[in-house]
C-alpha cells in the first residue's frame, strides 16, 4: 500500500463529525451551515435534474457556468478572465487542489505551506513527491514576515499554497501580505495555488483581494473557489478554478483523470446563483457576521479568550489563557462529556505546533449556537473547578 495514505489518520473533520453524530452533540466542528441554503438555487438544481441534461458535460465545465464564473469575478473582484481558456469547473475545491498540485510539481520540488495548513494540502503535496517547507503562523494575528518567507523560499521552490481568508484561523490577509508573498514568487519563479474558497465570507466591511488582482501574479496564480462555500451548500462540491491558459492546460490534464466531470445539474444551478444581485451576497455576509457576533459575545461572557475572526465560518479561542494545554484533550472531553464538537487547531500543524487553539463554527441557527454556549458554560465551569 502507499505509505503516505496508509499512515494517515482520518481527517479531523470526519472524526469530530462522527463523534458528534454518535453522541448527538451540537456540531460546531466541521464547517457547514445548518440552514438549507438558498431556495432559488436549489430549485434550479431540481429543475435541471428533472428537465435538463444529465449526461457527461464537458470536462472543463458547462459553458454557461464557465462564463458565469468569469462574469462573477469581474463583478466582485475586478478580474478580466477569458472563460474558454482560463476557467475550469471541478468536483469541489478539494479536487481542484489535487489537480493543481499533481499538475504542477515534479518529485523533489519544494512547496511552501503555511501552518495551520488546511488538512488536504500536505498529503497531496507528499503524494505528488513534493517536499514541504513550512511557515508557522501564530495567533492572534497569524501574519508572516519577510524573514519567514526568506527562510523557506529558494531555487528549488516551485509552488506555494496560500489560503486566504485563512481556515482555520478566520483571518483575511491585507494587500501588503499578498504583495510580500508575490515578491518571493516573482523572485524565485514560483506558482501560487491560491485557495480563496472563503472569498465571499469576509466581515466588518473588509474586501477580499484575490492574488490574481496583483499584476505580477496574473500569470503565476491558480485561483480556487468553491460554490459550496459561496452558496452555503457545502455538500455540492463544485470547485471553480481560474488560471492563465498555460497553467490551465496542465491542470486540466490532471483533472481529466481525477473526476473528469462534475454533475451538470448542479453546474446549471451554480451558474444561476453566481449571477445573483450583489444584495444577495451582502445579505449572506451580514447574516454570518451577525451569527459570529452573537456567538463571540456568548463565548466572551462565559470567559473564553476569543481570537478575533475576520472571515470564514470560524472563530478560535485560546484555551492556554484558561490554563489548559492540550487542544485535542479539550475537544475530546468537550464532545464526549458536554456534547459539543469543536476542532483542535493543532491538527493543522506538522511541526512547531500551536496546541492551545480550538476552532468553533458559528455558521448555525441562533438556537444551535445558544445551546452550544449553554453546554460550553457547564464545561468551562468544570474545567475551572478541576484546576483549583
Ligand atoms: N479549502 C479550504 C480552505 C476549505 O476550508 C475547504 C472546505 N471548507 C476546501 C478547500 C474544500 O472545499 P470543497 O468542499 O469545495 O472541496
Ligand atoms: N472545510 C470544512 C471545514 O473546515 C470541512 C471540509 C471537510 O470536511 N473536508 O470544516
Amino acid at each position: 500500500m502507499n505509505t503516505i495514505f496508509a499512515n494517515l489518520p482520518t481527517t479531523i473533520f470526519e472524526v469530530m463529525s462522527q463523534a458528534a453524530r454518535d453522541r448527538q452533540a451540537i456540531n460546531l466542528g466541521q464547517g457547514f451551515p445548518d440552514d438549507p441554503g438558498p431556495e432559488d438555487v436549489r430549485a434550479k438544481a431540481a429543475d435541471a435534474t428533472l428537465n435538463g441534461y444529465n449526461q457527461y458535460p464537458s470536462m472543463m465545465g458547462i459553458p454557461e457556468l464557465r462564463q458565469a464564473i468569469a462574469d462573477h469575478y469581474a463583478r466582485f473582484q475586478g478580474l478580466k478572465i477569458d472563460a474558454p481558456t482560463e476557467v475550469m469547473v471541478t468536483s469541489g475545491a478539494t479536487e481542484a487542489l489535487a489537480g493543481a498540485i499533481f499538475g504542477m510539481i515534479e518529485p523533489g520540488d519544494e512547496v511552501v505551506l503555511f501552518q495551520p495548513t488546511y488538512d488536504a494540502y500536505v498529503p497531496l503535496v507528499l503524494r505528488a513527491g513534493g517536499v514541504p517547507r513550512y511557515v508557522a503562523l501564530k495567533p492572534p494575528h497569524w501574519t508572516f514576515t519577510q524573514e519567514d518567507l526568506a527562510g523557506v523560499f529558494n531555487e528549488k521552490t516551485k509552488l506555494v499554497l496560500f489560503n486566504n481568508p485563512l481556515n482555520p484561523s478566520g483571518i483575511v490577509y491585507e494587500r501588503s501580505q499578498l504583495e510580500l508573498l508575490a515578491s518571493f514568487c516573482e523572485h524565485f519563479d514560483v506558482t501560487a495555488v491560491c485557495d480563496e474558497v472563503w472569498e465571499h465570507l469576509v466581515y466588518d466591511g473588509r474586501r477580499h483581494i484575490s492574488m490574481l488582482e496583483l499584476p505580477n501574479m496574473r500569470e503565476r496564480t491558480i485561483k480556487i473557489g468553491s460554490a459550496g462555500k459561496i452558496f452555503s451548500l457545502t455538500g455540492w462540491k463544485i470547485g471553480l478554478v481560474v488560471a492563465a491558459p498555460h497553467l490551465m492546460k496542465v491542470i486540466a490534464k490532471s483533472h481529466q483523470f481525477l473526476t473528469f466531470t462534475t454533475p451538470p445539474n448542479l453546474q446549471v444551478a451554480v451558474a444561476y446563483g453566481l449571477g445573483k444581485e450583489a444584495s444577495y451576497f451582502d445579505q449572506m455576509r451580514a447574516n454570518f457576521q451577525r451569527s459570529r457576533d452573537r456567538f463571540c459575545k456568548g463565548l466572551i461572557e462565559r470567559g473564553f479568550p476569543v481570537i478575533a475572526s475576520q472571515g470564514t465560518y470560524f472563530v478560535n479561542v485560546d484555551i492556554g489563557q484558561l490554563g489548559l494545554e492540550d487542544d485535542v484533550a479539550f475537544c475530546t472531553k468537550l464532545v464526549e462529556h458536554y456534547g459539543v464538537a469543536a476542532i483542535p487547531v493543532s491538527a493543522f500543524y506538522v511541526q512547531d505546533h500551536v496546541r492551545t487553539v480550538v476552532r468553533f463554527c458559528f455558521a448555525k441557527k441562533d438556537e444551535t449556537l445558544d445551546e452550544g454556549l449553554r453546554r460550553l458554560e457547564t464545561a468551562v465551569a468544570d474545567f475551572k473547578k478541576e484546576r483549583r
